[in-house]
């Protein structure tokens, strides 16, 4: 496992997507305030990145394409140069933080994000790596509203810019609304980034892998879920049932209420194609998601030691 060894180089980005403010002010005070973070991990190197400079100047999650969709390696390989600022923008993060692959430089990525969804502070692992792993499990005790959903990726193809590192997180703070600030959310968000440095800190000493496994409840992405329409690029004909709407990491199970139509009509929930009959939705009404036609997406929870 790859970061068995020492964790030596960390970045922590904010505003991969400009108008998620969290990350965005949290890297531009800790600019401003290094003594903020720079006690936290001495074993470590850690720099501080504005990932999307451009959509944080326009308060839009992006100029021309979806930054968080440019970092397959194939989008970093083109041989012309692109147009799109996010791609160029994708090469450029890829040149100072990687190169994308075993070789890169940076050994942790975290990526602070924010959604509009009720997830509380979701901690996004996209391998089973065993420092995010552990660290994540441990938050999970020490922040009552911390979820831990795995998103396995196949790291070459996968677009997110944490895969230009060894290991990431990319953190999902809500419900928070895109364009804006909650002090609660900056405040707990803050804490919490802290506290993977202090961990990796830890790790560097050899204790944390010392620490008893701690029980989790781990939501593993199943598949994205679209909005009810008559053919792609319809207009969408249901909106989230309100008995779902902010009921993030609940379980859904067969013939509960899922979308409410245009002419007040419940359309239930039908099970899964291969007879699961529970699945446990996230994202559920995420702003963002409409122009990428997903209604939430399902997970399956499991209890597992970590
Ligand atoms: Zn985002």
């Amino acid at each position: 496992m790859l970061t068995m060894s020492l964790i030596k180089n960390i970045v922590v980005a904010g505003g991969t997507h400009g108008n998620e403010r969290t990350g965005v002010r949290l890297v531009e005070k800790w600019m401003e305030h290094p003594e903020c973070y720079s006690s936290c991990c001495p074993s470590a190197k850690v720099e501080l990145v504005l990932s999307n400079p451009e959509a944080v100047r326009l308060n839009r999650r992006y100029r021309d394409h979806d930054l968080n969709r440019a970092f397959s390696q194939v989008c970093l390989d083109m041989s012309a140069e692109p147009e799109e600022y996010e791609f160029r923008r994708a090469r450029e993060l890829n040149r100072i933080y990687g190169l994308k692959g075993t070789g890169t430089k940076t050994d942790l990525l975290l990526d602070v994000h924010n959604t509009g969804a009720n997830m509380g502070l979701c901690l996004i692992l996209s391998a089973r790596d065993p420092f995010t792993m552990k660290a994540s499990a441990v938050l999970t005790q020490e922040f009552k509203d911390a979820w831990i959903y795995y998103q396995p990726e196949e790291r070459s193809m996968s677009p997110y810019f944490g895969t230009v590192a060894k290991a990431d997180v990319c953190i999902e703070i809500g419900p928070q609304q895109h364009g804006t600030l909650d002090a609660r959310l900056f405040e707990e968000s803050e804490s919490l980034v802290k506290r993977y440095l202090e961990l990796a800190d830890e790790w560097n000493r050899g204790e944390l892998q010392k620490r008893a496994p701690i029980q989790v409840e781990v939501f593993t992405q199943l598949r994205d879920l679209g909005y009810p329409k008559a053919w792609a690029g319809a207009p969408i004909e249901a909106m989230i049932h309100p008995d779902l709407l902010g009921r993030d990491f609940g379980e859904l199970k067969k013939g509960d209420k899922l979308f409410r139509s245009f002419d007040g009509k419940d359309i239930l929930y039908q099970g899964e194609a291969d007879g699961r009959e529970s699945v446990w939705p996230i994202f559920i009404n995420e702003p963002a998601y409409y122009e990428k036609d997903i209604a939430m997406s399902l997970t399956v929870r499991t209890e597992e030691m970590w």
